[in-house]
């Protein structure tokens, strides 16, 4: 591998002044701050808003950098993973001439962030079992390739990609490869984050959306080298992170054992909707899965989709993606939850199946 990452930063970037905030020279707690233009009597909340919030979230960083095992200086946080993956286009990808590798069915989030950066994407379709065609990933990639993303355990289709493929694409692609683990606590394997020393090019994007159960707040992670964590910092806006979530994800790390709890009880459900779908007989396959939704295959998927909306239950309609042709996928619910959408299902399928 040959990974420069200064020739893979667009020039005006390597050349960026960033925003200094005020709070970027003066780190104190204690002071009279009249530095930032806000309301020194406080906020019309019954809390106090009125200050500016941590732009580079240290204390935060710290608490995540022991459950994760990485080292603060290699964690960005994002308003969402999101925000992680729009700034990586901005930072490497040059509109209208780079491209990226998707790798469908996958996550929608890369295109459609690739669109509005005007950056042209090359697919590379998974296998029918949802695995890597590794070697063909490589063979599309050109001078102008940036990124590849590689999404496990992967949405929608919920299965783990194979570990040694990732590292094939991680070792023969000199431009950066984006693991995005947003399921990973649903995973049975280590994270990639166990890699970081091996690779240069890898980043690593997780959540707080999913397992932790704090998709409102918005506060997604992206794990990697000092240099490309270093670009992303330079480039975020100032506050990304409002100081709700930064106070309210800190304490609610101090519960890590509730989000282990959840995590069973997510994955119990899933096997108890696992089993409920298979003795209908109509459903054609539920593809196994590693995350905590499950795609299944049935006949006419949409028109149950939508007749399953009719009865007030939503789950996702995946059937006009590659490879999901037929396929609803459903999020783990609440016990009730899962119940409610198994007689929905038995309901609908009698009129349309
Ligand atoms: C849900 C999801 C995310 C999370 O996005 P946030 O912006 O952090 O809520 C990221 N990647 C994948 C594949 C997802 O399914």
């Amino acid at each position: 591998m040959n990974f420069d990452l200064t020739k893979l930063l667009r020039p005006h970037i390597a050349e960026l002044q960033p925003y200094t905030s005020a709070r970027d020279e003066y780190t104190g707690k204690i002071g009279v701050f009249l530095d930032a233009n806000e309301n020194p009597y406080g906020s019309i909340t019954d809390q106090d808003y009125n200050r500016y919030p941590d732009p580079y979230q240290q204390e935060l960083k710290e608490k995540i950098s022991e459950i994760k095992k990485v080292d603060p200086s290699q964690i960005f946080l994002g308003n969402g993973s999101d925000e992680a993956i729009d700034l990586l286009f901005r930072a490497f990808c040059n509109p209208g001439k780079d491209n990226v590798i998707l790798l469908p069915p996958t996550y929608g989030m890369y295109e459609v962030s690739a669109s509005i950066n005007d950056i042209e994407t090359r697919k590379v379709a998974l296998t029918s079992d949802f695995q890597l065609q590794p070697e063909k990933i490589i063979g599309a990639t050109d001078e102008h390739s940036k990124i590849i993303f590689v999404c496990s355990p992967n949405n929608p289709s919920g299965n783990k990609l194979k570990r040694e493929e990732i590292r094939f694409l991680l070792k023969n692609f000199n431009g950066v490869v984006v693991v995005d683990e947003a399921y990973i606590d649903f995973n049975d394997e280590p994270s990639f984050t166990t890699e970081l020393e091996e690779f240069p090019n890898l980043l690593v994007i997780q959540t707080f959306s999913k397992a932790w159960g704090l998709a409102s707040l918005r506060l997604g992670m992206a794990f990697g080298s000092k240099e490309i964590i270093r670009i992303l910092n330079r480039i975020k806006p100032p506050y990304n992170i409002s100081g709700l979530t930064q106070e309210t994800v800190l304490r609610a790390m101090d519960n890590y054992g509730k989000v282990q709890k959840m995590i069973r009880e997510i994955l119990s459900e899933r096997e108890f909707l696992k089993e409920k779908l298979g003795q209908l007989p109509f459903i054609q396959h539920i593809f196994p899965s590693h995350a905590n939704f499950l795609l299944v295959k049935m006949p006419h998927a949409t028109e149950v989709y939508n007749e399953l909306i009719e009865q007030k239950v939503i789950v996702r309609n995946r059937s006009k993606v590659l490879l999901c042709e037929d396929c609803l996928r459903i999020s783990v619910g609440t016990r009730s939850e899962n119940e409610a959408f198994i007689q929905a299902l038995k309901k609908v399928a009698s009129k349309t199946v």
